[in-house]
């Protein structure tokens, strides 16, 4: 894509002009460098061995509950990304591709889990196992049937159900060890964190389910079972998402941020953390005043450099993100497999918002519905072009993952207008930006 079309607003990106050349049926071109912004390998982890033959250049590996933290720094710290040079394409890279792929890791609770978790930060938390005058008459198992019996949506009445709960983790455990699994890959992010209003707890596993197992997979998954009438309370869900953005933000991180029949509350529980820090929008008659070619004010110092049409340099890298640290809110963001709609992405571009948002689609949530099928072109036109990124969101790494990274990528060019080399160029700068700053 020319420089030209960059930093187009998406209002314009409805009157390009169709591809000159089919887009579907050429060749990919893997050798530009392909990544996918947000999947889940560690969730079948035979399937890490397939990294190595992979065409893919970098997969962001989130961290969603108990069992998967170690294991994405495992996988990390044999396959992670040391270097920006993982990333950048290089002019050697332009024949063939480079086989074996990298990978970036997150740290962070997914909000499946978040009710695995008590907010020990207020005076009164839900778990409390010495919350009684009596200390004979509290055990733990009182206190974590209470702390469930709050955070849960209806009320749970069913004891054994309760009892087959684990007993909750303190929320400052979780962040002073994303803290340091952070503090030891320099280039993670924070990530799987959001909230979810559709999600439902699966029913306790039953004595013989043990047997029919897949012990391929991860333990604690949902792995099939039914679904029980229980929600998590969106207030327990704000409270665990919001702790991980502050750290996002002291650390100057990126996030990668789940929603799902939340698109409001989760603008307005990221808006929270930045209120008092949104850029200044200059009046019209203020843009007038400043002389022709001076640059515009802005009250954030870190605001975006995408426009700018030289690569930063990791001397400039590593000064903006001395700078982007230490803030209550994250640096970027990214609203991964994006199901809200085109009308309500304007807020998130909105000039004032001080973090750089980027949207990611995939084919496993985007193209899963008819409705997702329905409304995909007209919010993928929505996204301005250098916000853009793609991703699997699978629980398994390897040909199929690799496939309907494809697809998506194929896909956003053709409603983009894009002819494929433009597009995964264009896509590869932005995760440069998303990952890097
Ligand atoms: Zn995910």
């Amino acid at each position: 894509m020319c420089q030209h079309h960059q930093n187009q607003p998406s209002d314009d990106a409805n009157s390009q002009p169709p591809p000159d050349k089919p887009v579907y049926n050429d060749p990919f071109p893997w050798h530009l460098g392909a990544f996918d912004a947000h999947c889940h390998p560690t969730d079948t982890m035979s399937s890490i061995a397939s990294l190595a033959t992979l065409n893919t250049r970098v997969l962001t590996i989130m961290a969603t509950r108990s069992q998967d933290q170690q294991l994405v720094a495992d996988v990390a710290s044999e396959h992670g990304i040391t270097d920006s040079a993982s990333i950048t394409t290089s002019s050697s890279d332009t024949v063939s591709p480079r086989k074996g792929c990298k990978v970036v890791p997150a740290f962070g609770w997914h909000p499946w889990f978040s009710y695995q978790l008590y907010d020990d930060s207020i005076p009164n938390p839900t778990y409390n196992p010495h919350n009684t005058e009596d200390p004979n008459k509290s055990t733990e198992q009182d206190a974590k049937i209470a702390h469930y019996k709050a955070v849960l949506s209806p009320t749970p009445q069913d004891q054994s159900f309760l009892s087959s709960l684990p007993t909750p983790t303190p929320l400052s455990a979780l962040i002073s060890s994303t803290r340091q699994y952070l503090t030891s890959f320099p280039l993670a992010l924070v990530g799987e964190i959001g909230l979810d209003k559709g999600f439902r707890l699966p029913q306790q596993r039953l004595p013989d389910d043990d047997s029919s197992r897949d012990e391929s997979l991860t333990p604690g998954g949902r792995e099939g079972r039914l679904l029980s009438p229980f929600r998590v309370q969106m207030q327990h869900q704000q409270a665990i998402m919001q702790a991980q953005l502050r750290l996002a933000g002291e650390m100057g991180r990126a996030v990668s941020v789940h929603g799902v029949q939340a698109h409001g509350v989760l603008y307005d529980t990221i808006a929270a953390c930045w209120k008092g820090h949104e850029k200044k929008v200059l009046s019209r008659r203020e843009k007038k005043r400043i002389a022709p070619g001076a640059e515009e004010s802005s009250s954030s110092d870190d605001s975006d450099s995408s426009s700018s049409k030289n690569m930063p340099t990791t001397e400039d890298r590593t000064k903006k993100k001395k700078k982007a640290g230490g803030k209550p809110f994250p640096p970027r963001i990214c609203l991964h497999s994006y199901s809200g709609s085109a009308d309500m992405l304007k807020q998130w571009f909105h000039p004032a918002v001080p973090s750089t948002v980027f949207v990611s689609f995939s084919t496993a949530v985007n193209m899963s519905t008819d409705g997702g099928k329905t409304k995909l072109a007209a919010v993928v036109r929505a996204v301005p072009d250098d916000r853009i990124l793609v991703e699997s969101d699978l629980h398994v790494a390897g040909g199929e993952a690799e496939a309907l990274l494809e697809d998506m990528y194929r896909l956003v060019c053709e409603i983009k207008g894009w002819d494929l080399e433009t597009g995964v160029a264009t896509i590869g700068a932005n995760f440069e930006r998303f990952i890097l700053g």
